[in-house]
């Protein structure tokens, strides 16, 4: 692999030269380099070809993800490939990653490194979600991502930590990582891959990526989101002290188990270790964690069990529903943290304030109301997808304050 310096050009395949202007970091197979080209600074990722399975195939996939263009404009998609360098290297052009978006590895680590521009020092600056909702509105983002993805008949080779941006205020996110995205059920041109994100049968190296392998794969991220650990890392894996390669593989692949299997105990989470995971699987309510164990047991190794992206939207869209803010003292939590006045009404246990519920007729729970508390399409059409659209918000009346109705933003 040719490693590039500052200054050094590349030539583009369809004309015009990339100046590397810095590095932004080093991935399994290569190095991102940011890169001046038409005026505009873009992220040049450029391949270390040893490290790649097949760089033929590899430069093929390219060509057809440049080709067939982004399933939607959240992806960061590739633009524009290199000429291939004298000992076969070759990389390709994206768009940078905004500001305002945050790698996924640093919302689950809870911070991220900033180097002060003027002395160069590093600072640790917290990384977090701004509320619940921007959480909850994240990982229905990241369904969302998966299903236009499917729908373009497109898969991921394999996803990892930094597969995700997300706007820790709006929890509106970008995805990374788009050279990995292949055509549905295309063999791999890359070596390896993150294991905790990747389905048991390709770790196994029993299986092309497809539409089942990438539903474990947004079970993963999900959980990681959600429950910040990772679904298959308790006791068995941390007692095996020294993870040799084969051991990893083992414990993700053939030797998989659910940290809350509700049938075998021995890789529960341990506490002082997986203390997030423990804390969070007491927090989120029933049906979450219900999901999930299905995610991680029934479809862990049979692939058509799997947890599609409309029962995760369902899911999550109640979630978002049931995030509740207290209208008197601002309190904020899951439902399942506010008091039961009566069945059609919740009761802050900070200021005792009471928060009536809807019944929307396509859903089994009711839908708490407060103000700003918003309806979406999905809301109230038992058919549709879109999570999005606000149709309805709840608004206080100007001249009676304390008298609520619901806004129709249709
Ligand atoms: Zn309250």
């Amino acid at each position: 692999m040719i490693k590039l310096e500052i200054g050094h050009e590349v030539e583009l395949e369809y004309g015009g030269r990339a100046a590397i202007t810095g590095i932004i970091g080093k991935g399994i197979h290569d190095i991102v380099y940011i890169a001046s080209y038409n005026g505009t600074q873009w992220a040049l990722k450029w391949y270390d070809i040893d490290k790649l399975d097949d760089p033929e195939k590899m430069l093929k996939n390219l060509k057809d993800n440049v080709s067939d263009g982004a399933p939607n404009n959240k992806f960061m998609w590739p633009k524009y490939i290199t000429k291939k360098y004298s000992d076969g290297s070759f990389g390709f052009l994206m768009e940078m990653k905004p500001e305002s978006f945050e790698y996924l590895v640093d919302i689950l680590k809870g911070y991220k490194i900033v180097n002060e521009p003027e002395t160069g020092r590093a600072n640790k600056k917290n990384v977090r979600f701004s509320s619940l909702f921007a959480m909850t509105a994240s990982a229905l983002n990241i369904v969302n991502a998966f299903r236009k993805l499917h729908k373009a008949e497109k898969t991921y080779q394999y996803l990892d930590d930094n597969g995700f941006f997300i706007n820790a205020d709006t929890g509106a996110i970008l995805v990374g990582g788009c050279d990995h995205i292949v055509r549905n059920g295309d063999a791999k041109a890359l070596k390896g891959g993150m294991p905790g994100y990747m389905a048991p049968e390709l770790v196994k190296g029993v299986a092309c990526p497809d539409i089942n392998t990438d539903r474990y794969t947004l079970a993963a991220s999900l959980f990681k989101l959600l429950f910040r650990g990772d679904p298959l890392e308790g006791r068995k894996v941390v007692n095996d002290i020294c993870l040799t390669e084969e051991e990893i593989l083992r414990h993700y692949g053939e030797d998989a188990l659910f940290v809350y299997d509700p049938n075998d105990d021995s890789n529960r989470p341990v506490r002082g270790i997986h203390d997030s995971v423990m804390k969070f699987w007491e927090t989120y309510p029933d049906y979450i964690k219900e999901v999930f164990t299905k995610a991680f047991t029934d479809g862990l190794n049979d692939p058509s069990k799997r947890v599609d992206e409309s029962e995760w939207q369902s899911v999550l869209t109640r979630l978002r529903a049931e995030v509740i803010q207290c209208p008197m003292c601002g309190r904020t939590n899951f439902a399942r943290f506010f008091d039961k006045a009566d069945h059609k009404t919740y009761k802050c246990t900070n200021c005792r304030e009471e928060i009536p519920t809807l019944e929307m007729s396509h859903h089994k729970w009711r839908t708490p109301v407060f103000k700003g508390a918003k309806i979406y399409e999905c809301d109230i059409y038992s058919d549709s997808n879109d999570f999005l659209t606000v149709v309805g918000e709840v608004v206080e009346n100007k001249l009676r304050p304390g008298v609520f109705g619901i806004k129709n933003c249709s």
